[in-house]
């Protein structure tokens, strides 16, 4: 018998972890992955990207009932030992209602105020370099980003040079790595191998390093790996969850809290409790107002690589970032979304993204000459894009909306490139090639269990409790009310931190 059960150790889990270390209370953190083996083929782009070595072997089902392989990291840190750690606040404008290109976008029931502290300890928590300021549309803070800036390289320098000539206002990428004094190494580290790749030197930002491995260090803390939740029953009266079911390594366990904390990523959450239906909640638990797994939002993201007629040397190019169309602006009716700049692709991640190569080009020489920029812009809480469990595999039925907003973001970078005279030459044609990502790739995923008032229409409230249970929390990328356009981890991480504040002030005491 636990005080405190959590499910998941990534983002959200971990840190509650953390939060909730020092209450003193028995706490057991399940994780049906296991650590991420350090070993070479951590920073291999063919294992990890043509091979997806760290990806799940699960299939779930898109919208037509066709089998997929999704890109879902299941593991000791969850997600963020895989993510490129950009780490972004939302905008004050995202928690009112905003009119988009194909909707409208919801307001939250808690405002940015509410979070705001949060973020900056999220912020020093997991070691974000920035520059306080830069980012037109960021938050005001009195406090300047823990870490400098991280530097941008002379390639990427003439290109931020080249936007703020066009009238863009690129800035500082916030960014999570830690550079101090390390176990492993003094020595300078390189950033390569980033996006995507789990980090072997442990500089990364993740939610292994920056909050389970400090809760870890608590004696009250427990981590059991390999375990995954099956199902959460309910007691007599249907007010709490009484037990969780999970199997490990082949063996179906019992463990038991007086509070349980599901943090297992928006859609493994929401699986979870519509696999928890029983003779009294036929629907699942937490499940009154049937909004569970749906309004399932992952973003429009699109990897743009453009040959640039120069070649680019860059190691580590994600440090500009811009959000001149964040807003409805530069004539823009609405918002049209958010560009970053991506970790340097290799010739093994373009080929995985474009299996053919650009007419005249080997791979090798696309690599040489790539600039890689991602795209991320709002997409809209549609109760009819849902996750759903068929015979024990996850559905995920999804259809894109408010897509005009990032075809003009898209249509907006590419006119930038051009105006750089670098970019279209005999050879190089203005060549570039975007993949957009589709329900594979859920990196984004939020929403499921929407956060607010009226236990009718949502399914927690403004501190993440389940409206029907008691002693039942969600806090991970399910509560997100809409999705904004920008990153999603560190709003999960603030709400963690956040969640475990009333949970220790209000519940425990
Ligand atoms: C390649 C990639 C790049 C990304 N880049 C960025 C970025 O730059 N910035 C950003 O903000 N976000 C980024 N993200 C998204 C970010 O990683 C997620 O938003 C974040 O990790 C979500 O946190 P979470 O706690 O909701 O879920 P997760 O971090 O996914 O954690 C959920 C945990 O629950 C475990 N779990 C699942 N089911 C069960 C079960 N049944 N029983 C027990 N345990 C279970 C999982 O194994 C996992 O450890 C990226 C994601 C990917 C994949």
């Amino acid at each position: 018998m636990y005080d405190i059960i959590i499910i998941g150790s990534g983002a959200g889990g971990a840190t509650m972890a953390y939060r909730l270390a020092d209450s003193g209370k028995r706490i057991l953190v399940l994780e049906r992955g296991d650590y991420v083996p350090v070993e070479k083929e951590n920073w291999d782009s063919i294992e990890v990207f043509e091979k997806n070595r760290y990806t799940t072997t699960d299939f779930w089902l898109d919208k037509h009932g066709k089998p997929f392989r999704p890109g879902m990291h299941y593991n000791v840190g969850g997600n963020t030992k895989f993510y490129g750690a950009a780490l972004f606040r939302l905008r004050e404008e995202d928690f009112k209602e905003i009119k988009h290109y194909g909707g409208t976008s919801p307001a939250w029931p808690i405002q940015y105020e509410d979070l705001k502290d949060y973020y900056l300890e999220a912020e020093k928590l997991f070691h974000v370099h920035g520059k306080r300021g830069s980012d037109p549309t960021e938050p005001f803070d009195s406090e300047p980003y823990p870490n400098p800036p991280l530097p941008h390289e002379p390639r990427i320098q003439e290109i931020v040079d080249e936007l703020t000539n066009y009238g863009w206002h690129p800035f500082e990428l916030p960014v999570g790595v830690n550079f101090e004094p390390h176990k492993t190494a003094n020595a300078p580290y390189t950033l390569d191998r980033f996006d995507g790749f789990p980090d072997a030197a442990e500089r990364k930002g993740d939610a292994h390093l920056c909050s389970l491995s400090k809760a870890l260090e608590n004696p009250n803390v427990e981590l059991m790996t390999n375990a995954k939740v099956l199902k959460l029953n309910t007691d007599s009266t249907g007010k709490k969850i009484s037990e969780v079911l999970i199997e490990q390594n082949g063996e179906i366990k019992i463990v038991t809290a007086d509070l349980v904390i599901l943090s297992a990523g928006a859609i493994n959450s929401a699986a979870i409790l519509l696999e928890s239906k029983n003779e009294q909640f036929p629907n699942g638990i937490a499940n009154s107002s049937d909004q569970v797994g749906r309004n399932y939002m992952f973003h429009q993201n699109t990897a743009l690589v453009a040959l640039y007629t120069e070649p680019n040397p860059t190691k580590f190019g994600k440090t500009f970032g811009v959000n001149d169309f964040y807003h409805a602006n530069k004539g823009y009716e609405f918002p049209l979304g958010h560009i970053q700049m991506l970790g340097k692709s290799d010739e093994h991640q373009i080929k995985a993204d474009s299996p053919i190569p650009a007419p005249g080009f080997t791979f090798e020489l696309m690599a040489k000459h790539a600039v890689d920029f991602w795209l991320t812009s709002e997409d809209l809480p549609d109760p009819e894009n849902r996750v759903t469990v068929e015979s024990g595999q996850i559905k995920i039925t999804y259809s894109e909306n408010n897509q005009k907003g990032h075809e003009l973001l898209k249509a907006e970078l590419i006119k930038a490139l051009k105006a750089s005279g670098k970019f279209e030459s005999f050879l190089f044609k203005g060549f570039y090639f975007s993949k957009g990502m589709d329900v594979a790739s859920p990196a984004h995923q939020n929403g499921t269990t929407k956060m607010g008032t009226d236990p009718k229409t949502s399914v927690v409230d403004i501190n993440c409790k389940a409206h029907d249970l008691e002693n039942l929390y969600i806090v991970d990328g399910g509560f997100f009310v809409s999705s904004g356009a920008v990153n999603p981890a560190l709003t999960i991480i603030a709400m963690a931190l956040r969640v475990g504040d009333y949970i220790k002030n209000q519940i425990l005491r």
